[in-house]
Order: C-alpha cells, then sequence, then structure tokens
C-alpha cells in the first residue's frame, strides 16, 4: 500500500479540491493548490537527488510555503526538519550539521543567518522564499513549485522519520526527536477525532509550525479532517482577534501566556467570534485563567491538554466541557498509556499525595532521539518515555501536571512546586504574567522568587502581592522576593522562558 503522511492531503483535496485550506492575511489558498504545489515540490527535491531518510531542513515562519514544503517532503519520503527562523546563523549551524541536512529551505528572515550556517556548515543548496533579487548562491523556492512533472506519493514504511524535532528534552543540548509516519498519522487522527474536528472548522494556526503543538495536534489534524487553518506569523492579541473574526475560526490553540494576553486585549471589547474551543498547552495553565477566559468569551470552552516534542504532541486531553476537570490535563489518548514512578521507576498509585515522574508508553512516543543511543536509551526505559515533569493522576484516571522536575524547588528541605505559587498569583486580579523560580540560598538551598507582569494598564504593588500570597499559601511556600517586571521572557512558542529569568536572577541583587 502506497501510505505516507502526506496521504491525509491528498485524500482531503480528492475530496474537497476547492475547499480553502490555508488563510493568510492576503490570500486564500485552496487544498487543490496546496497538493498540486508540494507534489512539484517532492518531485524537485527526488530530482536533486535526494531520497529516504535525507533531512531537509525548512527555517520558515507560519507562511503558505511551510505548509507547500512540510507535504512536499513528506511525499518525497524525506525528513522534514522544521527550524525557528529566530535563531542565530551559529544554532543553526549546530542544527545542520546535527542532522546532517541536505537542503536548506527559508526565507528573507532567516536567509542572512542560513547562509552564514551554510558557509561554516559546508556547501549545502539554499531555496529562499523571495520576491526580490537572492544572494549569490540561493535559488527561488518558486523553482521548486514549477517543477514538471509533479510526483506521487512516495511510499514510505511506518518506522520511517518523518519529521526530526529538535528539543533540548529535559538536558542537555537540543536533540532531533524522530517522529515516524505512523506515530504523526495517529496523533492526528486520534486527537483531531477527540477535538471534534470537523470540515466545517477554521482552526488557528498562531503556534508555530515549527513546534509540535502547531505542527501535529493542529495542522495535521486540520488537514487530516478537511478543515481550513488561519495561519499567522507572529502573536499579536488583537490583530489574532480580527482574524479569528474575520475567518470565522472555530478553534484556538494556544500556551497559556497567549490566552491571558487575549483576554486582556479582548476583554469587553471583542469577543472571540464562533471559536467554540479553545486548546491548551505547552504549559500549566491557572485555572484562574481558564474561568476569567470563559467569562469574557461565552461560547467559547478551554480545554487543557498535554504532550511533548518526543510523544507527536497530543499525549493526554480533556475531550469535552463535561469530562474537563479543572487544573488537571486530562486522560490518556486512544492507545496512549501513561502512568507516576518514583524514583526507581515504579509505579505509584492514585492521589495528590504520590507525586512522581510522568511515563508514556504508546504509539505517540518517537522512535529515539536522532544519532544519539544513550540519550535515547535513559529516556526511554523498558518501553516507557520519561517525560521530565512531575505529576499524579486522581482516582478516574485524570492527571494532573505539578511541575517540571528541573523546576521543583527545594526550601529548605521541603519541596515547593513553583506552579502551586504561580496559580495563586494569576487569582491577583490584572496579573497578565507569573513565573516562579528557585535561587541558589547558602542558608535555606534554594529560597523562592516570584516574577509578576501586570496587564497593560494595571500597577501592581509587591507588598501586596506578597499579602497575598502570605494568606493563600504556607509560610515555606511564600515568595521572599516579588520581582515586579513589565513582561517576562518568552520563547518562540510563548512559553514563559524560566531559564532566562534564573539567568537574570543570578545578575541581580534587588530586591522587592
Ligand atoms: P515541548 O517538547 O517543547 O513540547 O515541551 C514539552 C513540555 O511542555 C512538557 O514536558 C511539559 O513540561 C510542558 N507541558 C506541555 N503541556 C503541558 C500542560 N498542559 N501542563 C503543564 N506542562 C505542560
Amino acid at each position: 500500500m502506497t501510505f505516507n503522511l502526506a496521504t491525509i492531503l491528498r485524500e482531503s483535496a480528492a475530496a474537497t479540491p476547492d475547499k480553502p485550506l490555508l488563510h493568510t492575511s492576503r490570500s486564500t489558498i485552496t487544498y487543490a493548490e496546496v497538493d498540486r504545489r508540494s507534489a512539484r515540490v517532492a518531485a524537485a527535491l527526488r530530482a536533486r537527488g535526494l531520497t529516504t531518510g535525507h533531512p531537509v531542513a525548512v527555517v520558515l515562519g507560519n507562511t503558505p510555503e511551510f505548509v507547500v514544503s512540510y507535504f512536499g517532503i513528506l511525499r518525497a519520503g524525506l525528513t522534514m526538519m522544521p527550524l525557528n527562523p529566530q535563531l542565530t546563523a551559529r544554532e543553526i549551524a549546530y542544527h545542520l550539521r546535527d542532522s546532517g541536512a541536505r537542503l536548506v529551505i527559508t526565507s528573507g528572515t532567516g536567509l542572512h543567518a542560513v547562509r552564514q550556517a551554510v558557509d561554516e556548515v559546508g556547501p549545502l543548496p539554499i531555496y529562499a522564499v523571495s520576491d526580490g533579487e537572492l544572494p549569490e548562491g540561493s535559488v527561488p523556492f518558486a523553482s521548486l513549485e514549477q517543477f514538471e512533472p509533479a510526483a506521487d506519493i512516495h511510499p514510505t514504511a511506518s518506522d520511517d522519520t518523518a519529521v526530526l524535532l529538535y528539543t533540548s528534552g529535559t538536558t542537555g543540548e537540543p536533540k532531533g526527536a524522530e517522529l515516524t509516519h505512523f506515530q504523526l498519522y495517529m496523533n492526528c487522527s486520534v486527537g483531531g477525532a477527540l477535538m471534534g474536528f470537523t470540515p466545517q472548522d477554521v482552526t488557528t494556526s498562531v503556534l508555530p509550525l515549527f513546534h509540535v503543538f502547531g505542527l501535529s495536534a493542529l495542522l495535521n489534524a486540520t488537514v487530516r479532517y478537511g478543515a481550513s487553518t488561519i495561519l499567522i506569523e507572529r502573536f499579536a492579541p488583537e490583530e489574532v482577534l480580527e482574524a479569528l473574526d474575520r475567518h470565522g475560526a472555530t478553534v484556538f490553540a494556544g500556551v497559556p501566556t497567549m490566552f491571558s494576553a487575549l483576554l486582556h486585549a479582548g476583554e469587553g471589547r471583542r469577543g472571540l467570534g464562533r471559536v467554540r474551543t479553545a486548546i491548551s498547552g505547552g504549559a500549566s495553565m491557572p485555572a484562574e485563567v481558564i474561568r476569567s477566559f470563559e467569562a469574557a468569551f461565552p461560547g467559547t470552552t478551554v480545554l487543557e491538554g498535554y504532550g511533548l516534542s518526543e510523544t507527536a504532541s497530543t499525549t493526554t486531553f480533556n475531550v469535552s466541557p463535561a469530562e474537563r476537570r479543572f487544573g488537571s490535563i486530562g486522560r490518556p489518548i486512544w492507545g496512549v498509556e501513561v502512568a507516576i514512578v518514583d524514583q526507581d521507576d515504579r509505579p505509584i498509585g492514585p492521589g495528590p499525595d504520590h507525586v512522581g515522574e510522568i511515563v508514556v508508553r504508546g504509539h505517540n512516543v518517537m522512535k529515539g532521539y536522532y544519532r544519539r543511543p544513550e540519550a535515547t536509551a535513559s529516556a526511554i526505559r523498558e518501553g516507557w518515555f520519561h517525560t521530565g515533569d512531575l505529576g499524579y493522576r486522581d482516582a478516574d484516571g485524570y492527571f494532573y501536571v505539578v511541575d517540571r522536575l528541573k523546576d521543583l524547588i527545594i526550601r529548605g528541605g521541603y519541596n515547593v512546586y513553583p506552579r502551586e505559587i504561580e496559580e495563586v498569583l494569576y487569582e491577583i486580579p490584572g496579573v497578565a504574567q507569573a513565573a516562579v523560580i528557585g535561587r541558589a540560598d547558602d542558608r535555606l538551598g534554594e529560597e523562592i522568587v516570584a516574577f509578576v507582569a501586570a496587564a497593560p494598564g494595571v500597577s501592581l504593588d509587591a507588598t501586596a502581592v506578597q499579602q497575598h500570597c502570605r494568606e493563600r499559601l504556607a509560610a515555606y511556600k511564600c515568595p521572599r522576593q516579588i520581582r515586579l517586571l513589565k513582561s517576562l521572557p518568552l520563547g518562540a512558542t510563548g512559553k514563559i522562558l524560566k531559564r532566562k529569568l534564573r539567568e537574570r536572577e543570578t545578575g541581580t541583587e534587588k530586591s522587592a
């Protein structure tokens, strides 16, 4: 049987060729067009001598060319390696070298850094999306799209790597998580079904497509179920609200900081239009943000899910408003097992007092870290992938993330979970972002530091923040330092970067 992940595009294009797949601020592109363009890209890549297993680096934002390249690469049986276009030349060089990429596709934004990276790594063809003139050594992307004759789908084995997704995992340098055609197909099929995707849906691709959440949980599921998606390159709350309205979005997906930003941008001014479901993932969603969000945008339900790059995205999900539990990441999706284990990998029973590491087994767990057998063996033990997240489950099989193992603060011998404090901070009216970290302390081992950013137009008082915590938390959990910042540093997906806060903290002596 001729199958690879690109079949999801081929099938939807055959069923509804004229239906829009992509909405951008400038154009609407149908299924047939993406199918046709990607078939040509596939043929052009094969004609260049690329063959099964060869990685192709795609350094693009959320643009139609990203989607066309992605399905072209899959269709040709090659391996897609998406990279953040904001990476520096040095970082791109690392990824190109580590993956052994054979070709790079980029655009004006990433071109300069890619050029420098290629100079460092060695000769590689560069195809660039551009309206203007290209520097020497790069070829217009359009030449790939014009290639004739177009290619049919290249058959793959279910275990062939479709996507190489770089992630730091729990430790160390970025490593390529190898996700196969089978895993990604299963994840978007099961995930999309649980999210209730139908051809009538219009989803929102504002999460970067170079990240697993945007790529697998959203784009793949959109295409698999014949829906449409709005491509948004940069998260700007007012523009996102406007785009949701204009294109009649029914599904929004984002990380918690996006929910918070939309809430403060949209409250009382603009609604969420037809959005029925807003999917949250990627980081802990404070219960207070869900409550305020649903109050501000009636008709929209927030459903939280959980997953990692290594698990092809969706691992657990709160499937419906009736079945969801606040603060929970939901139950494992079909075909996936989740368990909580202690330090010796022994399973532990239910209940909030039984916190351990979350481990995952099932069709969604990556094949391994590319060319890193040791890192793979340490992450996947006896078939169970170790997530590096701490959590527990309740008696009904719902899971709760307590924190990242590496974010746990041990203060004076007590375990303090930053998330618990962050939940309390988000209860303060006007708090838009909050993050808690540990700072080395001679006396207590670690001391707790809270970083808080207020919503636009709100002013916060550090003493009042401290007082709020004291009234709600045991004394040993109360942050000793409150840092009021204009905004907290965010990563490419919009997650708060605690690493940056730690770096800032070690160089800062001022306290509240
Ligand atoms: P990434 O590989 O970039 O997708 O990051 C995966 C990590 O994001 C997980 O190991 C968790 O620490 C975090 N994460 C994802 N979803 C959630 C969630 N719903 N609640 C808490 N943390 C989450």
